[in-house]
């Protein structure tokens, strides 16, 4: 038998519900058989692994693991007219606390089963097959593991198919009790087992036990069969179940029941037989089992701590309540029950047969190779042993065992917590970076829509202006012309005449600041743009006795620019650098270099002058803002350099500390336009050269 058709006996019997699994990863942790895959944070339960032993069910406090559902079946089984016969799990007398056993008896017989049987009389036959097979086994020391738990088997077979030969060819107390009622009530009723098992539906799909039984309901369908057909056990009178007298096989459901059951010992002295419930020291039997560490040669083992700790055992009793009500019940029952009665049930079913086989279905993973599981640790962010804490929150006991089960496939290398953590950690820090970069964007935002709108405005105005002005000038300068020099009147109209070309730069500098003159880019020497500045400022850095400097990344390629207004933008700034250090004396540097990529001329305008007060900061650009005194300052300078930087598609920032000095940066993109050195342009057109206090825009042309 291939693992293949191993998968296909189990498909679905539980399975997550993906809305309520949160990611807490206790399933995978708990279950024995690595069956649990996490895929995309939901933790899937493989079919093609799984035992069906119920313990994912269990261990959910989200109730996330859904167990396959068969109330539909049995119902129309029922409804049929065949005849159908109850299997009553040993446990039955302590699953439930609201009514009695035989209570729970008369509800499933007002289900319509044409009998009830209990699973313990089973128990009792399998026991005594156990006692034979153990005698006869015992000289040869063969080690026998006894298979009335399904989860058991199918573990062996599936994860641990070196131990198959150990498996006790005998069938579990439920197919024995099924061929029993066949065996009285012929080959074609119908058989349903009732019990807390989850593992019972997969061992119902074992193909070879094809056939044995019908359906397998746990308790809790039960519950919810009574519901649908309007039962209710407590209204209803003690029953007894139909059927063969248990006699000691009703004890199956407790730890060692079995082999008090079958009157073999499990004497702390004697060696040979060794008794063990619970996951965990199952597991760890087996292992002995294999490393051939342990002298026993039987072996009772069950997975729930016994069937009455089954993982659908309703109700909320104790585990020792549970076992103090089912010893309670044994104990009443076999008052009412003659060992005579007893003993002629067992006789008419001495020669029924109780054998069974066992396939091999192994599921084993690879191992993965020691760099592969280095290489999963990485991608865990386990990059030096002390990374890996081995806190067993993503269900894996070590940091190594996660990762050798990332590379199978099993785990996410994100369901660790402490990588987690660190992920959103750093997502956080990068959400407030760009929260940050958010609110400076939003800043320059509104800055910029001020600023345009102000553009507007101003170039409306200097629109309407701008003509009667010219008509001022112009008629002036007739006027000027045709009086003689000695005139009183002539100093008046040379004053009218100056005041109006003033207001005419100041036009001219609102529409260069809102972007209404065009542009011309041709290919452009910086170094020629940055000489020309130099020469404009030279007087006035000389009288303020301040040192300007130019200094231009070698190599720098022709960049297509409109040389005459980037030289009037940086004339403007130069100004201003001058104005600030004058008072100390200080220095001016203008630098030009190519960003990293290529892509942007990038060009600094620092001076250590006084600096820049952090509340002007965002009032620089606006026009007429100015610090300076009446008939020094027009506070259109930097409006001016922002029309300009805008119109190259460019962007200026600032940078400033009070006392320390003020860096202007200017971005202007060079994208594919960033020519080779060796093709000479023509050289930026000359513009105004000005004078202290008169900035403005291009000279009057
Ligand atoms: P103006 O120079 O006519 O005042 P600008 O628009 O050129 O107009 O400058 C506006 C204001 O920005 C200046 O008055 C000054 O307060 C400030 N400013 C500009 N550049 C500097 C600088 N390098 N250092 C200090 N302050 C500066």
């Amino acid at each position: 038998m291939s693992s293949k058709d191993g998968a296909a006996n189990n498909v679905g019997i539980v399975s997550t519900i993906p809305e309520r699994c949160k990611r807490c990863y206790t399933c995978v942790r708990d279950c024995p058989a690595k069956a649990i895959k996490v895929e995309g944070g939901q933790a899937r339960v493989m079919p093609e692994r799984c035992i069906a032993c119920g313990n994912c069910v269990k261990v959910c406090a989200q109730q996330a693991k859904l167990i396959q559902e068969d109330t539909d079946r049995v119902f129309s089984m029922l409804s049929s007219g065949e005849k159908v016969f109850a299997c009553l799990a040993p446990s039955f007398p302590a699953a439930f606390d609201g009514f009695s056993p035989g209570q729970l008896v008369a509800a499933v017989r007002r289900l319509g089963f044409a009998g009830i049987w209990e699973v313990a009389f089973g128990a009792e036959l399998v026991s005594r097959a156990y006692a034979k097979l153990f005698e006869s086994a015992r000289p040869s020391g063969r080690r026998l593991i006894a298979t009335p738990c399904p989860a058991i088997t199918a573990f062996v077979e599936m994860h641990m198919p070196e131990l198959g030969g150990c498996l006790a060819p005998i069938v579990s107390p439920m197919v024995a009790t099924a061929r029993a009622i066949r065996r009285r009530h012929g080959p074609d009723v119908r058989t349903v087992f009732i019990g807390p098992c989850v593992a019972k539906k997969n061992e119902l799909k074992d193909p070879a036990l094809e056939g044995e039984l019908d359906a397998a309901i746990t308790f809790a369908e039960l519950m919810r069969m009574f519901q649908r057909a309007g039962i209710s056990p407590p209204s209803l009178p003690d029953e007894d179940p139909d059927g063969p007298s248990a006699w000691l096989g009703k004890a199956f459901a407790i730890s060692g029941g079995l082999l008090k059951n079958a009157g073999l010992s499990a004497d702390i002295l004697a060696n040979d037989v060794l008794v063990a419930e619970g996951k965990d020291r199952i597991l760890a039997v087996l292992d002995a089992l294999v490393e051939r560490q342990s002298a026993a040669s039987f072996f009772d083992l069950l997975f729930c701590e016994g069937c009455i700790n089954g993982p659908k055992m309703p109700g909320r009793l104790s585990l020792f309540a549970r076992k103090e009500k089912l010893v309670e019940f044994i104990r009443r029952r076999m008052e009412s029950v003659s060992p005579e009665q007893a003993g002629q049930d067992l006789k008419e079913f001495e020669d029924l047969d109780l054998s069974r086989k066992f396939l091999r279905k192994p599921v084993k993973l690879r191992m993965p190779a020691e760099e592969e599981i280095a290489s999963a640790l990485k991608t865990m962010k386990k990059f030096r042993f002390e990374d890996q804490l081995n806190c067993g929150a993503c269900g894996y006991q070590t940091c190594r065992e996660k990762a050798v089960a990332v590379c199978q496939g099993l785990a996410e290398a994100s369901m660790c917590l402490p990588y987690l953590v660190e992920e959103l950690e750093q997502a956080c820090r990068n959400l407030e970076a760009s929260h940050r970069e958010l609110a400076a964007t939003q800043d320059r935002l509104i800055q910029t829509e001020r600023l345009a709108s102000m553009g507007q405005l101003s170039a409306g105005i200097a629109h309407e202006i701008n003509n009667p002005l010219g008509t001022i000038l112009l008629y002036s300068h007739m006027l000027i012309k045709q009086i003689r020099d000695d005139e009183a009147k002539k100093s008046d109209l040379m004053t009218i005449a100056s005041e109006a070309k003033r207001c005419k730069d100041i036009v001219r500098g609102l529409l260069d600041f809102a972007r209404q003159s065009r542009i011309s880019k041709s290919p452009t020497e910086v170094r020629g743009v940055l000489d020309e500045v130099a020469k404009i400022v030279e007087t006035k850095a000389g009288v303020a006795g301040v040192r300007v400097r130019m200094e231009v990344e070698d190599g720098m390629p022709q960049v297509l620019l409109d040389g005459a207004q980037i030289r009037q933008a940086l004339v403007n700034l130069v100004d201003n650098a001058i104005d600030a250090c004058a008072a100390k004396r200080g220095e001016v540097l203008v630098s030009a270099r190519m960003s990293r990529g290529g892509g942007a001329l990038e060009i600094r305008v620092s001076d250590n002058g006084t600096g820049i007060p952090k509340k002007h900061l965002s009032k620089l650009f606006t026009p007429f803002f100015t610090t300076k005194e009446m008939g020094k300052g027009t506070g259109l300078g930097l409006a001016i350099v922002y029309g300009i930087v805008k119109m190259h598609s460019g962007d200026i920032s600032v940078e400033s500390e009070e006392g320390r000095g003020t860096t202007f940066i200017l971005s202007l993109p060079a994208g594919d336009s960033a020519l080779s050195g060796a093709v000479p342009g023509p050289p930026p057109r000359a513009g105004a050269i000005r004078s202290s206090g008169d900035k403005g825009g291009r000279g009057d042309g």
